[in-house]
């Protein structure tokens, strides 16, 4: 039987489906509830169109936060501790609940997410730990059109856009993004708040943007040893909210918005061919293309490798949305 924590079985791409409850407005148009769950069975069903598919969690819609993360996370989050590094995508249309549950909005209410649960696993880790000293960094990107933004940059957003290098010695970095030292969960969570409202209330086109662009937020974590038997490690863990996977409608859009469906097209559709060929044994050995696109080339040294990933696909269960249910979950079963 597979274990989630253990990443010497044959893949290291771990794929949950999270069902999203029907929301308001779905109920208010008279939207049906059209997927079932074989729980034993990790199963899925659209049964409207009769298909099903397999994976190693399925959450139906009553799973609650904590459920999500002590099922489904927080054996994954143990590899860091192992000195594997860890990316956690939440992948899904526009309104499936990726924000919600990576709680990449956090405010220090309310039924809380991934990310601040696996804050506070991480300063539990650090505080019963007596085998090393800890240095922990944060960082919180945005990807928007293959352009990198500095979320904790305190200067205007339009200068705060970032290049990717890579090189042999450093591997992949990125010249200049602000790194913030933490010492606590609260700093932490104060460095995410701070982030996502920028992202947020940066302009009046922030929000329509915001479901196009990934938000991708870094903590860093150096160990360094207290005793010579030990060795030092440094391990990252990505925590990404993918944007939307809905396909951009070629009728109507005009200039800009154009050009916007097919650059974020790209990120998501380079990063399926890439966990693709990182699922599949024969493809491991051969070429991984990384260099694509640049929220790949960002995440390069996470997935794959010395690494560990998780991504939680996020549905709706109304009849309306079935065409981008049906392709999440195609999407997410390339991953398997
Ligand atoms: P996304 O980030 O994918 O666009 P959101 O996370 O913003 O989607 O979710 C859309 C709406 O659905 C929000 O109002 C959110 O509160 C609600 N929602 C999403 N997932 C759940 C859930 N598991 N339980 C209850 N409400 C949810
Ligand atoms: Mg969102």
């Amino acid at each position: 039987h597979q274990t989630m924590n253990d990443v010497n079985d044959t893949t290291s791409v771990k794929v949950a489906v999270r069902i999203r409850p029907l929301v308001q407005s779905e109920i208010s148009k008279g939207c049906k509830e059209v997927l079932d769950v074989i729980e034993e069975n990790e199963q899925i069903l659209i049964r409207s169109i009769d298909r099903s598919f397999t994976f190693n969690h399925v959450l139906p819609s009553h799973t609650p936060q904590n459920e999500l993360y002590d099922r489904c996370v927080k054996p994954v989050i143990a590899n860091l501790y192992k000195g594997y590094n860890v990316t956690i995508l939440a992948y899904g249309q526009t309104g499936s609940g990726k924000t919600h549950s990576m709680g990449t909005t956090y405010k220090g209410e309310g039924d809380m997410g991934v990310i601040p649960r696996a804050i506070s696993d991480i300063f539990d880790f650090v505080r019963e730990n007596f085998c090393y000293d800890f240095a922990i960094k944060v960082s919180f990107i945005e990807l928007y059109q293959e352009v990198l933004y500095d979320l904790l940059s305190p200067k205007p957003r339009d200068q705060t856009t970032l290049e990717i290098r890579e090189d042999t010695v450093r591997g992949i970095h990125i010249p200049g993004l602000t790194e913030v030292p933490v010492q606590a969960a609260s700093d932490v969570l104060n460095a995410l708040t701070r982030g996502s409202t920028g992202r947020v209330t940066g302009s009046t086109a922030m929000n329509a943007q915001s479901s196009r662009s990934h938000a991708i937020f870094c903590v860093n974590i150096s160990m360094n040893k207290k005793d010579d038997s030990l060795e030092n490690k440094e391990v990252k863990l990505y925590l990404v909210d993918l944007a939307g996977s809905e396909r951009q409608k070629k009728t109507g859009a005009i200039g800009n918005t154009f050009k916007e469906g097919i650059n974020i097209n790209k990120g998501l559709f380079v990063l399926g061919n890439v966990i693709s060929c990182l699922g599949d044994d024969k493809a491991q050995h051969g070429f991984i293309p990384y260099r694509d696109s640049n929220l790949t080339r960002l995440l390069k040294d996470s997935l794959g490798g010395n690494s560990v990933t998780l991504m939680i696909a996020c549905v709706s269960p109304a009849d309306y949305n079935v065409d981008e249910t049906l392709s999440t979950l195609r999407y997410a079963d390339r991953a398997r």
